[in-house]
This record gives structure tokens, C-alpha cells and sequence, in this order.
């Protein structure tokens, strides 16, 4: 990979990824040597520092953030005489704002050194039980505790307590000064004014303030319909929402904080006024969780779920992989874990380096954002016609994978981001989910790039694009006559919940379209084994196969060539039950409304869709052909459970979700019949809340009784 221009990032930027950049590979290439390469790179981090820590408003995605300030740790490291006690390797953050008052911090506050790979918690642990062994405070075979807490996304603040009351709040600032924002935390219902129980005189808390993911989009969304700043992630609408001259904007933010540290603690009740730190004797607990629980007493917020003690190397990756697994789901960002060593005398002994203590380090996860090129916006075309825009990017690591396409939803989307072709643009890969971006970088943007406009026209078949009222999807209007929504139609209906037709794949159905040899599914049913091994990258076996699985599929249940057919908002559970309401598909073809509303959770709009579906002309004639091509579906089997053909229910009390219309409309589906007083013809009596004489009743007679989640398992759901 070529060096990016010293001094400038663009152009190298995008295909840097997460981790690839992280030795010094490229780093003596540069025009200059490594004196101007490091010259260089601290202007740049420095720069990137002020947007980040002082504006909330980074232009690079931190894990391109991450390539250089290794590279220049690196660089320092090769190269000792070249390293300066002002050099962004050997500080935190950056200088408070002026705007807000300034905080000298009791005791500073530093940041954390960082391991990506195993190999590096290995070393971490290494260095660790070396140094606890050489001072005595480790056996020779055993393993080191640490404490593991989750490495939460946000921005790290200062509590000061005196007396238990609330008097001061500062953010890290440059580790020795930080900003006032004592006006703002009080604003945040997570956070204490005032402690519970018997606090020392002086106890600052140090933790996280952060905002949950679900709360950052409705704040963007909020803040678009106003017209007002986007955030680029949680982290930054944290940052962005603490750090405001008017409290009343604070006020309105969904902030959240965890504490995982402490500042100065002076008076701990039965101690002198000297001041305590890590490992001091006058603490009143001997290890960081202990010490955790005891902030969890005065009632601080501490992430006590996730919290863990573990022992050794094997311990903490654990550890790593265990929260790695928790991470998609968890409300908030975590960009990795963090390992301290639990005991506190230990972390004495340990110390500190220039910005951060030797006794921990964070294990951060693969960047789940980097920052791209957005080459272009191509849209594709969906089923039931659906628009999508879809990003085309220059190739970048994130997430673990490299990425080149992301979705972008629809255009709403599109202009509430003010994304355009051409833009840096940071994306986004959680978890498995699909890509998205994020949005774009404006500090990047050249000018004169025109916004982004939906064609008027499908791409595929040249059909209007249409777009109603009240839906933020586009659609072609082209219906099956658009090849796109066929293939797609075909590829639904050889799925497994639908006809379950093996070996009919995206290429083929591309190539049985693209030919005309398809038009519709019944098409499908007379292929032959010959065509089909003539086509590209089809044996004569797979042929054969194909045309068995057609053949199979022949005999489906009136249920998945009901979900097959792909009617507009009938999923495989309404078509299942319609499909044992109904019995048979003529049955189904000629019902109207009334008739639809009386399967169990179809509701007007399902009916209507149904109903408007079968009663297109093309749909009959797709129906028609079908059973000229010998498919024939049979019935849909009954509820796994008793059959209630016959049996009388009687309904009682309030249920947990159902209403009575409900449980009522279920059983009659279910061949069961519903009454409304109680006999010894009676088969079960469904009792909610506050059921009354009815129930008593039932108990007199000895009538089977359920409730909400029995009569459930009766019917088999
Ligand atoms: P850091 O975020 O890597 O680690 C230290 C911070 O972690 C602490 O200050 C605290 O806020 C936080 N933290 C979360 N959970 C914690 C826990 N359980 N225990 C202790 N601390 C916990 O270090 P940093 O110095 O704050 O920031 C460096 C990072 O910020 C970089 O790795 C980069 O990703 C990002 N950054 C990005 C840009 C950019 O332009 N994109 C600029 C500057 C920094």
C-alpha cells in the first residue's frame, strides 16, 4: 500500500481500514525522513484532536485516527531522540474550551493504552505478572487478577462530591485541566446531587457520560426536522449534548453515565485529610471492583451487569469474546473492554507511563466506522418493487470486512444525511448488520456537489418510479412486467419458507429471466432438464436435480404457495392461516373482505391486499396456469396440539395481549367455538385478570381452565 501524501490525508485514507496501517511500513517513505514524518503526523493528530475532544466534530473516523498515532508511537519508539514531552503520544485529549470555566484536576486524568490483537493482552499480562512478581506480590505460579469493565463509547467526566452534596463536574480536558460543565451534569437524572448513606468528605467520580443508540436516532431525527446538527455517532452526540453553554440543551439530551474510577478521596471516614490514590492504605477497599461497589453504595451508577473479575491472559480473551458476542445487542456503543489489575496495591507498584496507567489497557473491537469515498448511489430494484438506494463506495475495512456497498434506506433518508456522490463519508458495520452510512464528512465535501435525485425511472424496465404520499419507499410501478421484481417474485418463491425449490439461485433465475424462457412462476414448472444443463454453470446433474426439486414442489401446502405467490403483506404466518381458514385455494380466490377479516391477525389491510391480489386478472391467470402444470397443493396441516373441532370455550377476565375478539376469532379458526356462560359442556374456560363468577364456576364443575399463554399452546402457537 502506498504512503498517504505526508501531511495530507486524502486519497490514502479510505483504503487504510482499521488495523492495516498500524506498523511503520510506510512511514519512512515519506518525502523528509522520519524527523518530517513525525513533524507531520502531530500536526495532523493535534488537528484531529481539536475537532474531536474540543468541537465534537471529528473528520476522520477513529480508526484512521488509530493508523497514525501508532504509526508515530511507532516512529518515536524506532527513533527515541526524536520524542518530545509535547508530542500527542505523550498527552490526553486536548486543551479545554475557553468558553467554559477551567478545572484543575486533583489528581489527572489520564486515558489508556490500547491492544488489538491477542499477542498484545498476552504481552500486557506478561509485562503485568513480571513486574507483580519481581516486587513479591505474585507467586511464581500464579495468575494475575483483573477486573474487566466494558470500554464505553462516550466521553469520560469528573464528579466532585464534598460533604455528599454535588459542588463540581469537569470533562478530561488535556488529562490536567478540563472544562466546567458542573451546570450541565446536574441536568442528567443518572447522575447524584446529593449521596446516599455516609460518603467521605471529598469523593470525585469518574466514569462515563454516554447516550444510548436508540436515543441518538430520535435525537438526529429530531434535529433534522429542525434543521439543525447531525451527529456522526452516540459518542459524539454525547460529547456534543454535555458540552453546551446553555444547560437548558443539556437538559433535553438523553444522557446516561457509568462510574469506573475515582478521583481524589479525602476523609474516608476513620482516616486523616491526606489525600488517597490508588493503593494508598487509607482506601477503604483493596481492589478496583471492591472499591466500584463501594461507589455503587452512595448510589452511583455502575455497570454491575457486566462487570467481571477474571485471572490471567486466558481470562481476559475470555473475557473479549465473551463481550464481543453481547455487543450488537447492547443499547449503547462499546468500542472494546478494558482489563485493569484488580488489586490495588498492585496498580501502585505498576505505576503509571506519560498518558496512561501501566495497570490497565482497553482491548478495542474492530472499528465499526471508517471513512470512504462514496463513488456512487445505483438503486435497486425489490419484490413488490421497492426502491433502495444503495451506495457504492471505495473499498474500506470495517466491521472486520471490507465493505464496498451500504445500504442508504430511501430518500428521505438520502436528504436528511445530505449524502452526495463524491463525498468522504463515514460508514457504518455493526455486528452483522448490513452496512449503512452514516453520513457525510462536510469539512471534506468539494464544492458544488449536487445533491442526490431519485430517477423518475426504474432502471431495470423504464417504469415510472412512484412514491406515495404517506410511504418513505419509492416503488416501479412496472409490477411483473419490471424483470427485477420478477426475479425477485421467483427467487421468493423458490425460498425455503415458500416452495423450497433447491438449487434455483440468483445466476439462474438471472438467466431464465434475462432469455424470456420466465415470465411467471408457473413457467418454472416446465423446464426441462436439457435447456437447464445448457445454461451457464449448470451440469447435467444439477439439472437433473432441479427438475426433481420442481417436481417435489408440486405438492406444496396451500400455505406456502399461498406465501409463494408474494402478496403484498402476507408473511408466512398469515398465509399459513389462511390457508387452514380457507382449505382451498379456490376458496381463497373468491373471498372478500368480510370473509378474509375472519382469519385470525388479518386485518383490513391484509385483507385488502389479498383480496385487490386475486383479483388481478394476471394473478388468475398465474393461478390457472399453475394447475395447468400439475400443482396441486394440499391441505395445510392442522395445529401441532388437540384439534378443537367441537369444543366450546368460554372467555373470561382480561388477557395479558389478546382481547376477547382476539382469543374469540383464534378459536373459531381453530374449528373451536366460543359461549358465554359455563356447563359441563364446557370444554375449557379461558380465565384472565379479575375473572369472576365464571371461573368459580368452571372450579365447581372441574371445567379445564387456561390462561392466555395455555390457550396458546392449544392452538399450537
Ligand atoms: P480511549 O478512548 O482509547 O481510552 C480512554 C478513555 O476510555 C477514558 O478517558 C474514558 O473516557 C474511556 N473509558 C470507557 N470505559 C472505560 C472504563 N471502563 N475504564 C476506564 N476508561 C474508560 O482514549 P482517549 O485518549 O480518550 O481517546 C483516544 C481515542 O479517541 C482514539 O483511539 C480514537 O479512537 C479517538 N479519537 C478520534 C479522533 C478522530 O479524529 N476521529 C481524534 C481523537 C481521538
Amino acid at each position: 500500500m502506498s504512503p498517504p501524501a505526508a501531511g495530507s490525508l486524502q486519497g490514502g485514507r479510505s483504503s487504510l481500514g482499521g488495523r492495516q496501517a498500524e506498523g511503520t511500513a510506510w512511514g519512512h517513505t515519506a518525502s523528509g525522513g522520519p524527523a518530517q514524518r513525525v513533524a507531520d503526523l502531530r500536526r495532523e493528530i493535534d488537528e484531529h484532536n481539536v475537532r474531536y475532544y474540543v468541537h465534537d466534530e471529528p473528520s476522520v473516523s477513529d480508526a484512521d485516527y488509530d493508523a497514525l498515532m501508532r504509526e508515530l508511537q511507532a516512529l518515536e519508539a524506532e527513533h527515541p531522540e526524536l520524542l518530545t514531552s509535547d508530542s500527542p503520544t505523550q498527552r490526553v485529549g486536548a486543551a479545554p474550551l475557553v468558553e467554559f470555566g477551567s478545572v484543575r484536576h486533583a489528581v489527572p486524568m489520564l486515558s489508556l493504552g490500547n491492544a488489538f490483537e491477542p499477542g498484545e493482552v498476552e504481552a500486557f499480562d506478561r509485562r503485568v505478572s513480571d513486574t507483580l512478581r519481581g516486587a513479591g506480590l505474585l507467586d511464581s505460579d500464579a495468575r494475575v487478577a483483573y477486573f474487566c469493565e466494558l470500554k464505553l463509547d462516550g466521553l469520560a467526566i469528573n464528579l466532585r462530591y464534598e460533604n455528599g452534596e454535588l459542588v463540581q463536574a469537569a470533562t478530561r480536558g488535556d488529562g490536567q485541566e478540563g472544562e466546567d460543565v458542573t451546570a450541565n451534569i446536574r441536568t442528567l437524572r443518572a447522575i447524584p446531587l446529593r449521596l446516599r448513606g455516609a460518603p467521605p468528605r471529598v469523593l470525585e467520580v469518574r466514569g462515563e457520560v454516554l447516550m444510548n443508540r436508540a436515543d441518538f436516532e430520535r435525537l438526529n431525527q429530531a434535529q433534522a426536522t429542525r434543521g439543525e446538527k447531525i451527529f456522526v455517532n452516540p459518542r459524539n452526540a454525547a460529547a456534543g449534548s454535555l458540552r453546551q453553554l446553555d444547560p437548558r440543551i443539556t437538559a433535553n439530551r438523553p444522557l446516561r453515565f457509568f462510574a469506573y474510577g475515582w478521583g481524589e478521596i479525602r476523609g474516608v471516614p476513620g482516616d486523616a485529610a491526606a489525600p488517597a490514590q490508588a493503593g494508598d492504605a487509607s482506601l477503604p477497599r483493596d481492589t478496583h471492583g471492591g472499591m466500584l461497589q463501594w461507589l455503587a453504595g452512595f448510589g452511583v451508577p455502575v455497570n454491575v451487569k457486566h462487570n467481571r473479575q477474571v485471572l490471567g491472559a486466558a481470562g481476559l480473551l475470555d473475557f473479549y469474546a465473551q463481550v464481543g458476542g453481547l455487543r450488537p445487542g447492547l443499547p449503547y456503543d462499546i468500542d472494546g473492554v478494558v482489563y485493569k489489575v484488580d488489586a490495588l496495591a498492585a496498580q501502585k507498584v505498576l505505576g503509571f507511563v506519560a498518558r496512561a496507567p501501566r495497570f490497565a489497557v482497553a482491548h478495542k473491537f474492530p472499528a465499526e466506522e471508517a471513512a470512504t469515498q462514496l463513488l456512487g448511489i445505483e438503486v435497486q430494484v425489490g419484490r413488490t418493487g421497492a426502491i433502495t438506494p444503495v451506495a457504492r463506495l471505495a473499498p474500506v475495512f470495517v466491521g472486520g470486512v471490507t465493505v464496498t456497498n451500504a445500504t442508504l434506506h430511501n430518500e428521505d433518508e438520502i436528504r436528511r444525511k445530505d449524502v452526495r456522490v463524491g463525498d468522504t463519508v463515514i460508514v457504518r458495520r455493526a455486528g452483522d448488520v448490513i452496512p449503512e452510512v452514516v453520513g457525510p464528512v462536510l469539512e471534506k465535501r468539494v464544492d458544488d456537489l449536487p445533491p442526490f435525485a431519485m430517477p423518475t425511472a426504474c432502471p431495470v424496465c423504464g417504469s415510472a418510479i412512484e412514491k406515495l404520499e404517506d410511504e418513505a419507499i419509492a416503488r416501479c410501478t412496472g409490477g411483473l412486467f419490471c424483470a427485477a421484481q420478477r426475479k425477485q417474485t421467483l427467487l421468493h418463491a423458490a425460498g425455503r419458507k415458500a416452495l423450497d425449490i433447491e438449487g434455483l439461485g440468483e445466476k439462474l433465475v438471472d438467466q431464465l429471466v434475462d432469455t424470456g424462457r420466465i415470465k411467471s412462476l408457473a413457467d418454472l414448472y416446465s423446464l426441462q432438464a436439457e435447456e437447464l444443463a445448457a445454461l451457464d454453470r449448470m451440469g447435467q446433474k444439477s439439472a437433473e436435480n432441479l427438475v426433481r426439486a420442481l417436481d417435489q414442489a408440486r405438492t406444496p401446502t396451500l400455505g406456502r404457495l399461498l406465501f409463494a405467490l408474494g402478496i403484498r403483506h402476507v408473511g408466512e404466518t398469515t398465509a399459513r392461516d389462511t390457508a387452514r381458514h380457507f382449505g382451498s385455494l379456490e376458496a381463497i380466490l373468491d373471498a372478500d373482505e368480510e370473509a378474509l377479516l375472519v382469519v385470525p391477525d388479518v386485518g383490513p389491510v391484509v385483507a385488502g391486499s389479498i383480496r385487490r391480489f386475486f383479483a388481478e386478472p394476471h394473478n388468475r391467470e398465474v393461478v390457472a396456469q399453475l394447475r395447468a402444470q400439475g400443482v396441486e397443493p394440499v391441505a395445510e396441516a392442522e395445529p401441532q396440539g388437540a384439534s378443537l373441532t367441537g369444543k366450546t370455550f368460554v372467555l373470561t377476565g382480561t388477557m395479558p395481549t389478546w382481547s376477547r375478539d382476539d382469543a374469540t376469532r383464534h378459536i373459531l379458526a381453530a374449528g373451536g367455538k366460543v359461549s358465554g356462560s359455563v356447563s359441563k359442556k364446557t370444554a375449557y374456560v379461558v380465565a384472565g385478570e379479575e375473572a369472576g363468577s365464571k371461573l368459580a364456576k368452571a372450579q365447581e364443575l372441574g371445567v379445564a381452565i387456561l390462561d392466555e399463554d395455555g390457550l396458546k399452546a392449544l392452538l399450537g402457537l
